[in-house]
């Protein structure tokens, strides 16, 4: 077998030539969309508690702001690098493009290990970041959100830095913040809500129900957890979770408000006495009906994929499944549905939070799930439908969708000067 490159960034520029194809871009097109527009990388230096100081590398990528600003998380974790921030900015532009949102794509990173920082170093290290890619971000520039590692509270402090800079409080700088601070209602489970959302089209595309559905969830950060909470809820059988360190199977299923409290302890889940416990590899070979990777890039290859016995698999992360593993499970008759649609109701009630951080006018939290119900369903319709007329997987439609948008725009904007 052909030793698969990983690298985020090749892959995603593979996947952008397969529409690029389909779409017959020329040359010079597909060389504007596939080059980032800006790429920052700076040094973040940080007082230790103990009076040390640690540097760490961040980086701020910008891929495209053709169909309006730039949006896209922040990542901390010890893995970050510029190819991965890359691949990542080019998601989110395909992202919000697919969802039809008027946004570009850009994404963040910090290489660290936030977990082994105190609270005021987290503090210390989001400031001077923000500091640092000051210049790229603003409300109608580059719009911040929380990823991998990052949350509501670093949201805040990011808010707060460039609002102290400015000399204005500018709550559209940033999404996924606090309530208190111009947060959304439902951002919190927006990712996890998007996903169910697409989850029961598929189901009823394939005559399946989600009700009595095996479950297999890979991470349990934002969309993992609430994905759990939201299947089981809906009748779905969790029959196995994991996190970083490993996971649990049962499968008679596992209940997620006890899977939960068990991590409020600091425990890992594969010491949940509730089941079997198994790694993160064993999770994907699972005998399921759905499987739902939650955590990061490469996680089913064409190693794995023939082994993968999911009817559906609802990429909840970004960038789960390499290209020779998405030909696989096209050909074994698999439903794949794409990060760039799957786990996009969180950038949809991020920009449902800068609509309202705008007007400064809130709405409550059936309103937003009932709009971004519309947004999920509307996009995948577009992209099943996309699909079927390039006889493609769900992928392949996804990618044409959201790239002939961003050309199209391009088009018509023309290119300065
Ligand atoms: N980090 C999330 C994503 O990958 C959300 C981005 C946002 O809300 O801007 O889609």
């Amino acid at each position: 077998m052909p030793r698969e490159n990983l690298n985020p960034f090749v892959i995603a520029q593979s996947y952008f030539q397969q529409a690029a194809e389909r779409l017959k871009l020329d040359d010079g097109m597909r060389a504007i969309l596939s080059t980032p527009k800006r790429a920052l990388t700076v040094s973040i230096p940080v007082r230790m508690d103990g009076g040390s100081y640690k540097v760490f590398v961040g980086h701020r990528v910008v891929h495209n702001m053709s169909r309006g600003p730039a949006k896209g998380g922040i990542r901390f974790h010890p893995d970050v690098t510029l190819d991965e921030v890359k691949a990542l900015a080019s998601w989110m532009t395909w992202k919000c493009a697919c969802l039809d949102l008027p946004f570009g794509g850009g994404k963040g990173g910090v290489a660290v290990d936030p977990h082994a920082l105190s609270l005021n170093e987290r503090e210390r290290l989001t400031r001077r970041y923000t500091s640092e890619i000051l210049p790229l971000i603003g409300p109608d520039q580059d719009i911040p959100a929380p990823d991998v590692y990052t949350d509501p509270q670093i949201m805040a402090w990011i808010m707060d830095t460039y609002s102290m800079t400015k000399g204005t409080t500018s709550l559209g700088v940033v999404t996924g913040k606090p309530l208190a601070l111009g947060g959304s209602r439902g951002r919190d489970k927006a990712t996890a809500r998007g996903v169910q959302f697409v989850l029961r089209e598929a189901c009823a595309a394939r005559k399946m129900s989600l009700k009595g559905a095996r479950v297999a969830i890979q991470g349990y950060g934002n969309a993992g957890s609430h994905m759990a909470t939201l299947l089981h809820a809906e009748g779905a059988r969790v029959v196995a979770v994991s996190d970083s360190r490993g996971g649990v199977q049962n499968a008679r299923g596992l209940d997620p408000a006890q899977l939960q409290a068990h991590k409020a302890k600091g425990q890992s889940l594969k010491t949940f006495p509730g089941g079997t416990s198994i790694t993160n590899k064993q999770l994907l070979e699972l005998p399921v009906d759905i499987l739902v990777p939650a955590a990061l890039e490469n996680q089913i290859t064409a190693n794995n994929a023939p082994r993968i016995r999911a009817k559906i698999v609802a990429e909840a992360a970004n960038g789960p499944t390499t290209p020779l593993a998405d030909d696989v499970l096209f050909k074994r008759g698999r439903t794949v549905i794409p990060d760039i649609l799957a786990n996009a109701g969180g950038v949809t009630v991020s920009y449902f939070e800068w609509v309202q951080d705008f007007s400064s006018f809130f709405w409550d939290e059936d309103e937003v799930d009932r709009r971004l119900e519309v947004y999920m369903k509307r996009a995948y319709t577009s992209v099943a439908a996309t699909a079927a007329k390039h006889q493609c997987s769900l992928r392949g439609g996804a990618y044409v969708l959201a790239v002939d948008r961003v050309a199209e725009a391009t088009r018509v904007r023309g290119i300065f000067p």
